[in-house]
């Protein structure tokens, strides 16, 4: 399936770089380069993507954002690139550059990447899932994406899942989220949340990398704190599928190169869903860093 009827300025933005690239209608991916986000200046955002464009004056730009853009009001959240956070960025942009400017959520970009080009081919219903910094996700239904009120669709990482129980704060690892409530997946599901959840079940200071090494090894403690984290993970997942009916889950972000821990999260998951299935749900991304610019391309 074609990503779009003409080549695609497509800029992948982090809170530290900005990957950008021209995308064809093939998805062959051309004049790739990384540039500094500058996060604290509209001014000087604006025109490195008015540099990286303005050779090409008609090529339209789509921008795969950490974040959220509201379809009806079109303002952005992020919270790691403040200059750009409560605004109409297509908007703005789309006037200063001159040009068709898009938006869409990265972890969305990613799921619709990988549904169209990558792990998920084939596949009508598809839940993607980041496992990064911190835990995100994009549901395809039917092959569309779907956005959903407040383009919130598909973050299956918050709502306070892990049970709060007054006078029992101290047994259940139920962490304050950056959403405002308490015991979200959020706050265990990423690199910092595997951190955090290791430090409260062991009294241990260790990355992300340190801790699952030590559980590859079988260290005790690693293992104890990956019991934890695989017990939640997928109870919060298999609630997922079987609300969504999604029959594949490609994975991205840093956690999600543990090709172990993706394969127990993965059994997990199928020993709490009610569908049975022998086939994995969990899948590792095949587009890897690219699923950002090109599921950008198809927006
Ligand atoms: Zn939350």
């Amino acid at each position: 399936m074609p990503l779009a009827q003409t080549a695609i300025f497509c800029a992948d933005i982090g809170g530290s770089f900005i990957d950008f690239a021209l995308i064809g209608p093939d998805g062959h991916i051309g004049m790739r380069q990384k540039c500094r986000t500058p996060t604290r200046d509209l001014d000087a955002f604006t025109k490195i993507l008015m540099t990286l464009t303005d050779h090409q004056p008609h090529i339209p730009l789509h921008i795969a954002l950490p974040g959220l853009r509201d379809p009806q009001k079109g303002i952005c959240t992020t919270a790691n690139i403040p200059c750009v956070n409560g605004i109409d960025l297509a908007k703005i942009l789309g006037e200063r550059l001159n040009r068709n400017v898009k938006i869409g959520n990265d972890a969305d970009c990613f799921t619709l990447a990988e549904t169209l080009h990558g792990a998920a081919r084939g596949h009508r219903n598809v839940l993607g899932i980041i496992l990064g910094t911190g835990v995100g996700g994009g549901l395809v239904l039917g092959g569309e994406l779907v956005i959903g009120a407040g383009g919130l669709t598909g973050e299956w990482g918050h709502a306070p899942f892990i049970p709060s129980i007054p006078g029992t704060e101290d047994k259940i690892p139920c962490f304050p989220c950056g959403c405002g409530q308490r015991g979200c997946i959020d706050t265990i599901g990423g690199a910092r949340g595997l951190e955090r959840l290791h430090a409260w079940s062991c009294k241990e200071t260790a990355d992300s990398r340190t801790i699952l090494t030590a559980w590859h090894a079988g260290d005790e403690k690693a293992c104890q704190t990956l019991a934890i984290y695989l017990h939640y993970l997928s109870s919060a997942l298999a609630l997922a599928v079987n609300i969504t009916g999604a029959t594949i889950l490609p994975a991205g972000g840093g956690l999600a190169n543990d090709e172990k821990m993706l394969a127990a999260l993965d059994a997990a998951v199928r020993e709490k869903i009610l569908r049975p299935t022998e086939n994995p749900l969990i899948v590792a991304s095949q587009l890897g860093n690219a699923a950002g610019l090109i599921g950008a391309a198809a927006l």
